[in-house]
């Protein structure tokens, strides 16, 4: 879980702050474990703050599912415009192409092409040119 958050971290700094906010959270599990006389209102605290937690570990959940299928797309497309797939040659500190794999670099994938590329390609020659 850690090495994820860590991935997260350096591919989105915008999620960094609220991975930053979660984790103290995660790592607590044992919360009831650490109280040893049961005051009810700490008790109560403690259900809600597991409720929450419980909602917060869904929804990371659903972030990490989301994450892995945009990567996958993420990289049919750089595959598809023959990119590099870390950062489409936008990053000159990239550890795969140092900011030369910019789209053409490589040969495109020729189904990703097809499936990706050439409908809008089409698309773009009938609305500005009026082609076929
Ligand atoms: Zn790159």
């Amino acid at each position: 879980m850690e090495a994820y958050f860590n991935l997260l971290r350096e591919q989105n700094p915008e999620m960094a702050k609220y991975i930053d906010m979660l984790q103290p959270m995660m790592d607590n599990k044992s919360v009831e474990e650490n109280v040893s006389a049961v005051d009810p209102e700490i008790e109560k605290k403690i259900e809600k703050l597991t409720r929450i937690n419980r909602r917060l570990f869904s929804i990371i959940e659903g972030l990490k599912t989301q994450l892995e299928s945009e990567l996958l797309q993420n990289d049919d497309l750089a595959k598809a415009i023959g990119a590099c797939k870390e950062c489409f040659g936008e990053n000159k500190e990239c550890p795969e192409c140092f900011g030369s794999g910019k789209s053409g670099t490589n040969v495109p994938d020729f189904i990703l092409y097809n499936k990706y590329v050439s409908p809008a390609i089409q698309r773009y020659n009938k609305h500005y040119f009026n082609k076929n």
